[in-house]
């Protein structure tokens, strides 16, 4: 198959779905890779690299769309400067790779669907044990909570650690971590190894035992007794009940708290909101709120995604697409997860897809002009397609 990797046009994107090392493996396969001009120089890599390794570069961006078997992105196709949109230069009845965002996309899904794009998306990838190697949404958290931390102590007035001088000693900050999932357990890490005291709170209780081992608080909440775990290990959407209890409990601690990491998420819901304005006014002036559920609603309710606001005193930080900032290393992880689903979806020999197997199915959302995830096609989305 020829595989074409674009260069991302989002805005801030730095990632790059295919680094050179990566290319000598699908030529092993068999298969060819042909980049578009410049698609790894954000992430660091240039052309001369990508040849080096074996790969071609296309003539236009147009050259490859058309010619390519497999397109393989990071970010959702979009409309291109050009004029088209990518979705619509992908080769009618070829094949997709990369984020979809598919129940909040019906553009995308339609377009896939009329052109019968054969498409998998990066955020469907079911977490089972055996797809840990290809899962980005959990690679990218990793890197969200590592940086989520680094932007709050750039923006804190304080130092993190302990420090005694000749010239007084200074208390550790004080972070607090909402949701210790993958970016929660990183930023707990990076926050205990920057010398803060850290506490963290998560309604899935099978998570206490990962917070203490990282040196951090695992605060108890006199919060309803609820079934709070799916069967992938995901948090269930809490009751009014339980969210204005946890509020409670969060707020209670707001006084001594300098820095609030959010990474509260329920899988295709929005954010659930953990701090609301009144609690905002309880954190002390000068600290910081870096929420990592902004695309997703934010878990602040002052939080503006994409924007970094000051309101009563208190830097609030609306994260969005940090792996970005740290482009070599997530276009690195990106770039395994990718090839290691892409070995999963064409082990046969004849590079069929074979549609019984769990990540294929899981992740598959067009195919043949109809979409194929059931959870896309009950959506609004699917309705509309
Ligand atoms: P996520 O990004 O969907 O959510 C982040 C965290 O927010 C979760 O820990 C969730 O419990 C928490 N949360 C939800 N509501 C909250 C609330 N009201 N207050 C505080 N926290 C709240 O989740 P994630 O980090 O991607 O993954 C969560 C878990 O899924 C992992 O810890 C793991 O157990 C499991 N997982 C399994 C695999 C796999 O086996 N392949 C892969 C990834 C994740």
């Amino acid at each position: 198959m020829k595989i074409g990797i674009p260069k991302e046009i989002t805005v801030g994107e730095t990632r790059v779905a295919v680094i050179p090392n990566m290319v000598p493996l699908y030529i092993k396969a068999g298969h060819e890779v042909v980049m578009e001009k410049n698609a790894g120089l954000a992430s660091g890599y240039d052309d001369a690299l990508y040849e080096k390794s074996g790969a071609t570069l296309a003539i236009s961006v147009e050259a490859l769309y058309e010619n390519s078997d497999i397109i393989i992105k990071v970010q959702p196709p979009k409309m291109h400067a050009n004029g088209k949109h990518e979705a619509e230069m992908i080769k009618e009845g070829s094949m997709f790779i990369g984020y979809m965002a598919p129940v909040n996309n019906e553009e995308l899904v339609s377009i896939f669907v009329k052109r019968k794009i054969t498409s998998f998306s990066m955020e469907f990838i079911p977490r089972i044990t055996r797809a840990q190697s290809m899962d980005t949404l959990s690679s990218m958290a990793t890197l969200s909570g590592y940086k989520a931390v680094l932007i709050a102590a750039n923006y804190l007035p304080k130092i993190f650690p302990l420090l005694m001088t000749a010239a007084g000693s200074i208390r550790p900050a004080s972070v607090f971590i909402l949701g210790a999932g993958v970016a929660g357990l990183q930023a707990i890490a990076t926050a205990r190894r920057l010398g803060a005291n850290v506490e963290a709170f998560d309604p899935r209780k099978a998570v206490e035992e990962q917070v203490r081992s990282l040196g951090a608080n695992f605060v108890e909440m006199a919060v309803p007794d609820e079934d709070m775990e799916t069967k992938g290990g995901y948090a269930k959407a809490q009751s009014d009940a339980f969210l204005i209890a946890e509020q409670k409990a969060i707020g209670d601690r707001f006084h001594k708290t300098d820095v609030v990491i959010t990474t509260a998420q329920i899988f295709g819901k929005t954010a659930p909101i953990l701090i609301t304005e009144e609690m905002v006014k309880k954190l002390n002036p000068g600290s910081v709120i870096v929420d990592l559920a902004a695309e997703q609603g934010g878990n602040c309710a002052l939080t503006e995604a994409g924007k970094t606001v000051v309101k009563h005193g208190v830097t609030i930080i609306g994260a969005t697409n940090l792996p970005a900032t740290v482009g070599v290393h997530a276009s690195q992880m990106y770039a395994k997860n990718i090839n290691n689903l892409f070995k999963n979806l064409f082990q046969a020999e004849d590079a069929s897809l074979d549609f019984e197997e769990d990540v294929t199915a899981g992740a598959c959302i067009t195919h043949d002009g109809e979409i194929k995830n059931e959870l896309v096609k009950n959506s609004s989305v699917g309705k509309g397609a």
